[in-house]
């Protein structure tokens, strides 16, 4: 198989990750017999400081034409006081958009042997932890126009949050489509007790029920989702929820598996070019110390290889070399408690190559 990759390394430990991550799709490559195009585009903080722009030209026209897009991640302190359109995020946001992604979705596994590393104990992850979250992308608190006037009464910040009855029944589509996959149930996280827009987004979702009434659906106020993921995990499958929410909640459930240096995701929507990347930032402090997680960048890479271009065997096959250097008890700072053997970004990812 050939297919073309554009790596995004970004900022902060996003260089230090990507480059593992690449390394185990080419020994895949020479392994399976398949060649994957590689190709580098500088999205991010490096992007402003290069060319004075988040989102170059020549890397949008990369990731338009690829098959698939594999970002570390981008931003950091020294970027902060730019303006908008000048912010390394903005670059991503720009991204996302160009793409059309409008769906992110986040898998949520406790790795049996890093059960101690959670922060939930006992009973609460007894059940195991098994989820998806699926967030919506492109509407939103993030999309809307903000604005910050000066008012008689001192300076005003306004954010706007809209929802179409379309952009909710597309993402609301996939989360059910994703539940038929699984365990079939769906939560869909809201606060229509308070927001219109929440109140529009509970209701194309029960119509959606009705055509899937092979999943069990159910709704839940985002205030009690955020405390249900801490007192049961396990009641998940799939969640699905609206962009900010879906910002705070996978992040809050990211961290039940212990570290967010462990957690991949996908971005897709209409078009056939999908974007990986791991959840977690550009971690600034611990940026080229060799102390990065690199494995929620590999899971990404192997997330791309079974969503994008169908290679199931090779997907695996990669989880499978994560599964075992972790059962041998090797930890990168962030999963490391006291007997472990502690390795950096380098050799964590040098271990799992050997596994492959
Ligand atoms: P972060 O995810 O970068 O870091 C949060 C904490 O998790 C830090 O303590 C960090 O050291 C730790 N951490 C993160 N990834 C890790 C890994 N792979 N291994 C070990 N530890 C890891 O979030 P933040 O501190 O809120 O944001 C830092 C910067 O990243 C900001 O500029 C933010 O805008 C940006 N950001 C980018 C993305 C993205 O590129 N998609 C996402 C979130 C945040």
């Amino acid at each position: 198989m050939t297919k073309e990759i554009v790596l995004i390394r970004g900022d902060g430990i996003g260089p230090e990750v990507i480059e593992q991550a690449k390394n185990i799709l080419d020994i895949t490559a020479a392994s399976y017999g398949h060649c994957f195009r590689i190709k580098e585009a500088a999205v991010g903080g490096c992007a402003v400081d290069e060319y004075g722009e988040p989102l170059p030209e020549d890397s949008l026209t990369a990731c338009m034409k690829a098959d698939a897009v594999l970002l570390g991640a981008v931003g950091g302190s020294k970027w902060n006081d730019a303006a908008r359109d000048k912010r390394p995020e903005s670059g991503l946001l720009k991204l996302r958009k160009a793409m059309a992604l409008y769906c992110n979705m986040r898998p949520v596994r406790l790795e049996p042997h890093l059960r101690g590393m959670s922060p939930l104990k006992g009973s609460a992850i007894g059940g195991g932890v098994d989820m998806v979250i699926v967030r919506e992308l492109t509407g939103g608190l993030y999309f809307g126009r903000h604005e910050t006037v000066r008012t008689t009464n001192g300076i005003e910040a306004k954010d706007e949050l809209t929802y179409t009855e379309h952009e909710i029944r597309r993402i609301g589509e996939k989360a059910f489509e994703m539940a038929m996959t699984r365990r079939k149930k769906l939560t869909s996280v809201d606060k229509a007790n308070v927001l219109d827009s929440s109140k529009l987004w509970r209701k194309i979702m029960h119509e959606l029920a009705e055509k899937y009434h092979q999943v069990e659906y159910e709704d839940m106020y985002v205030d009690n989702a955020a405390m249900q993921l801490m007192r049961a995990p396990s009641q998940f499958d799939v969640i699905v929820t609206e962009n900010m929410f879906g910002d705070i909640l996978s992040d809050e459930a990211g961290m039940i598996s212990g570290s967010i240096g462990m957690l991949p995701s996908m971005s897709f929507g209409e078009g056939r070019r999908s974007l990986y990347e791991p959840a977690h930032g550009s971690a600034p402090d611990i940026a080229g110390k060799d102390m990065a997680n690199p494995l929620a960048a590999i899971f990404s890479a192997a997330l791309m290889l079974r969503c994008s271009f169908g290679l199931e065997e090779e997907a695996a096959n990669i989880e499978r070399a994560v599964s075992e250097v972790i059962a041998e008890g090797y930890r990168t700072p962030d999963i490391c408690r006291p007997g472990e053997k502690r390795v950096g970004c380098c050799e964590m990812g040098a271990l799992v190559a050997r596994r492959l």
